[in-house]
């Protein structure tokens, strides 16, 4: 399919794009894209998927970062069913509850009616599958993109020159996009007033299992917003793991403090809300996302510029959650389609 598009009939090369960051919102728009222009992804991580995110500590391993995902617009119900026929996203038909003042307010089963999916076997089997055919260049952040008479240039961690294109998406949390930008990027602004949150990630595994009602729980009022039992999940084949996160108030306001003093805290806490004392567990380990969700919604999927070709997305723009990521990267790359 490649070529389809432009150049074809025309004679013209097709278009160089780089597109920073390989989370669900990047990948989805190089998938578009692909078809018509040489396209390439960058990732400063060692694996693509961003915040679909996934950490192993053998016999354990979390899905650190998002816990699981629903699908509301037809579009993104249609990009999801390759991964749905061959497994790579699974319903996690968990027992959710809330919990209030340290009691469960509301229970009910999830199930196939509303489907909350997760990767399978784990989250970040979503950007490993959507990764095949793309050219991906990984364990390489960009640092700065430069205008040059006829496109960009990219630049790595030491200088290095990453390569020249004709256009450029930035696909990557808001803060770090507005590190990238030139000053005099027509959406420089916009990408620099929205703000993300952080969140603080508290993994717990233990070698036998843990008596509990549920498998995920929403919590108010507390330090800590959601439990989860993480081995509870779909082909996860590993010991039992309880996956925490604290609330975005909480991590933002305690952005500096010192990791060990953050895993105390949130175990305490999740002894409390869970009412069984859990610092017993056999593995614990903490995570930081400075970037983990966005307060203010832009009012836009996502940002161009035709004339510089270049643009950013990401579910910032619109929500912190999977389908935004989904929708902002599917527009931008429509977006873009529409003018080559
Ligand atoms: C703790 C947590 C819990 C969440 N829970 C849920 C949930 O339950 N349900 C839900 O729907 N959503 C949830 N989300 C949100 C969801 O994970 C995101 O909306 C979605 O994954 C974002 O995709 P993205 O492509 O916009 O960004 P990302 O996934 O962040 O992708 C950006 C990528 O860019 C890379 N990158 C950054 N800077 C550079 C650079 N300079 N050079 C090269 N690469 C770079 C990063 O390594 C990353 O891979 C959660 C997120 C977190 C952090």
């Amino acid at each position: 399919m490649k070529g389809i598009g432009i150049g074809i009939g025309i004679g013209i090369d097709m278009l160089n794009i780089a597109v920073i960051g390989a989370g669900l919102s990047g990948l989805t728009a190089a998938n578009i894209l692909n078809t018509h222009a040489n396209v390439t992804v960058f990732d400063k991580a060692k694996g693509p998927s961003g915040r679909l995110a996934t950490r192993r500590a053998d016999p354990y391993n979390f899905d650190h970062g998002c816990q699981f995902f629903s699908a509301k617009s037809s579009t993104f119900k249609e990009f999801l069913a390759p991964m749905l026929r061959q497994g790579v996203i699974k319903p996690w038909n968990a027992t959710f509850v809330e919990i209030e003042n340290r009691q469960i307010t509301k229970s009910r089963q999830w199930d196939a009616q509303t489907p909350h999916y997760v990767g399978s076997p784990s989250m970040n089997a979503v950007g490993k599958f959507l990764s095949q055919g793309l050219s991906l260049v990984l364990g390489t952040a960009v640092t700065a993109v430069g205008k040059i008479p006829r496109g960009w240039v990219l630049k790595g961690e030491t200088g290095q020159n990453l390569g020249q294109f004709d256009w450029v998406v930035s696909a990557i949390p808001a803060q770090q996009a507005a590190q990238l930008w030139p000053e005099d990027t027509s959406f420089y602004t916009k990408v620099k007033s929205a703000k993300m949150e952080g969140c603080f990630t508290l993994m717990l595994g233990f070698e036998a299992g843990l008596p509990l009602d549920y498998q995920a729980a929403l919590v108010r009022g507390e330090d800590i917003s959601w439990i989860s039992v993480n081995s509870s999940k779909p082909d996860r084949n590993s010991a039992t793991t309880l996956l925490v996160h604290s609330t975005n108030g909480w991590a933002t306001q305690h952005d500096g403090l010192d990791r060990n003093e953050a895993l105390q805290h949130l175990l305490k806490q999740t002894s409390l809300v869970m009412g069984q004392d859990v610092s017993h567990a056999d593995h614990k380990a903490i995570h930081q996302w400075r970037y983990a969700n966005c307060s203010k919604r832009t009012g836009e999927t996502h940002f161009i510029d035709h004339a510089s070709r270049s643009g950013a997305c990401g579910d910032w723009l619109i929500k912190g959650r999977v389908e935004a990521a989904f929708t902002s990267g599917y527009s931008i790359a429509q977006d873009i389609l529409s003018q080559l």
